[in-house]
């Protein structure tokens, strides 16, 4: 999950989509780009808002006053998971012309003119309603992603939605509950990424790790992991997003250690390292749980690195907790940390606990923050000498398998992999040159 960054994100399309949240919004926000452009939707503005905490609700807010101002005469759509949450208050808003839900902001007709702005003010169904996995919108997504990425690194939205209630979040009501993409649907359409030039392939979904507790046979992630390895073997990189630490069934364990084209890394849904706030957050691993996962798949694939979500300041998180928590970065060892100061969110259990004081949040975000760059620039330190394989980015940077960023003097073109020797570093960056074949 990453805190909303408004992004940008179409300068080239006849409608403007505008992005706040994490990964999946964002590839959402390409299929609904594509779906608008078949659809020939013109001058119109598509604002996905974010819900994850009350701030992202206020960005998300601020984000379409600000899109009014600047297109005034445009068609104002608000879709996204806190118009999902609160369509009303998102239809009130001026300027807003239609609210429409996550599930109908998916499909192609939704954004048929004729029937958008023929429509009612609020298209926006019973998310917990939703039990179909939408193959439409793989597809859709899929189409989408060739025609907006650079042939790098394709997210696939295999899953959707959460059946679990972690105390701090709402998004199980802005997604509704979990459902999977089979497998032969995910095969296909890696493929079909493989043969449009992308050198790796991301699975990610609201909740990863459930991927497949919808389907026939309860199939754990670890079987769609294997197949897709098996089944595409022209695929040079499989990557997952987040997952869930209580979850990593023996399929997805033994693939994550002996298969050479799933990357080495790990990103942790971990939020805390405490056992009380855990258990206060309603999560279902406990701090131990995590620590043994972690030393396993680093037995078993030394090469593993880890990233992780952290929340900072949970409410009732005394000192010791936070102690407890923060030398957890330290023990698993975990160079990519996300840290989240904790927010309230309304209509939420933990919303309702006792708050931890907001200065004290902030200096404790910082303290986490600061632990989780020293094992990074531990991290970088220590592949130092190392030959690796980059995939390398629009940016020039290369992404090696562990998720390390690496730079070089004159990289090859965005969707080309290189060997790299690695040299140096300068503690947010591994710093290398190219070797030659
Ligand atoms: S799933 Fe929805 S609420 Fe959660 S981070 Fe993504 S956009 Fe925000």
């Amino acid at each position: 999950m990453t805190l909303p960054s408004p992004i940008d994100a179409a300068k080239t399309t006849k409608t403007k989509v505008i992005t706040l949240g994490c990964r999946l919004n964002a590839y959402e926000s390409d299929v609904m780009r594509g779906h608008a452009d078949d659809m020939d939707l013109n001058n119109a503005v598509i604002i996905n808002t974010c819900a994850v905490t009350s701030e992202a609700v206020r960005q998300s807010r601020q984000t379409i006053r600000r899109a009014k101002k600047e297109n005034p005469e445009a068609t104002l759509i608000v879709t996204g998971c806190a118009a999902q949450i609160d369509p009303k208050a998102f239809a009130a808003m001026e300027g807003v012309d239609r609210v429409i839900g996550n599930n109908e902001k998916m499909l192609a007709g939704t954004f048929d003119p004729e029937r958008l702005l023929g429509g009612e003010a609020i298209q926006v169904n019973d998310i917990m309603a939703v039990r179909e996995t939408a193959p439409q919108f793989i597809t859709g997504a899929n189409r989408a992603v060739i025609k907006s990425q650079s042939r790098t690194r394709a997210f696939l939205q295999v899953q959707n939605g959460c059946d679990h209630r972690c105390t701090f979040c709402i998004i199980p009501f802005g997604r509704g509950p979990a459902r999977s993409v089979p497998a032969g649907e995910v095969v296909a359409h890696v493929r079909d990424l493989v043969r449009q030039g992308y050198g790796e392939v991301v699975l990610t979904g609201v909740d990863l790790s459930s991927w497949g507790g919808d389907l026939p046979g309860t199939p754990p992630l670890g079987d769609l992991v294997r197949r897709v390895l098996k089944l595409v073997p022209e695929l040079p990189r499989l990557r997952l997003s987040s997952i869930d630490p209580a979850e990593v069934d023996d399929a997805l364990f033994e693939a994550l250690t002996t298969e050479p084209r799933m990357t080495p890394y790990v990103h942790l849904s971990l939020q805390a390292g405490d056992d009380m706030i855990l258990k206060r957050m309603k999560r279902r691993h406990s701090r131990g749980d995590v620590v043994s996962l972690c030393a396993r798949l680093k037995a078993a694939r030394p090469e593993i690195t880890f990233g992780a979500d952290m929340i900072a300041g949970f409410p009732t998180e005394d000192e010791a907790m936070f102690e407890t928590g923060r030398q957890i970065i330290n023990e698993i060892g975990i160079p990519w940390l996300h840290v989240f100061p904790y927010s309230p969110r309304d209509g939420t259990p933990a919303a309702k606990m006792p708050p931890v004081n907001g200065k004290l949040i902030k200096a404790r975000a910082k303290i986490l923050r600061a632990e989780g760059e020293a094992v990074k620039a531990a991290h970088l330190q220590s592949r130092i000498g190392d030959i690796d394989t980059a995939l390398f980015e629009e940016t020039g940077l290369g992404r090696l398998p562990d998720f390390t960023l690496v730079k070089v003097d004159n990289p090859p073109a965005a969707g080309q992999f290189g060997r790299v020797k690695i040299t140096d570093s300068d503690g947010e960056y591994a710093l290398g040159r190219i070797e030659e074949e």
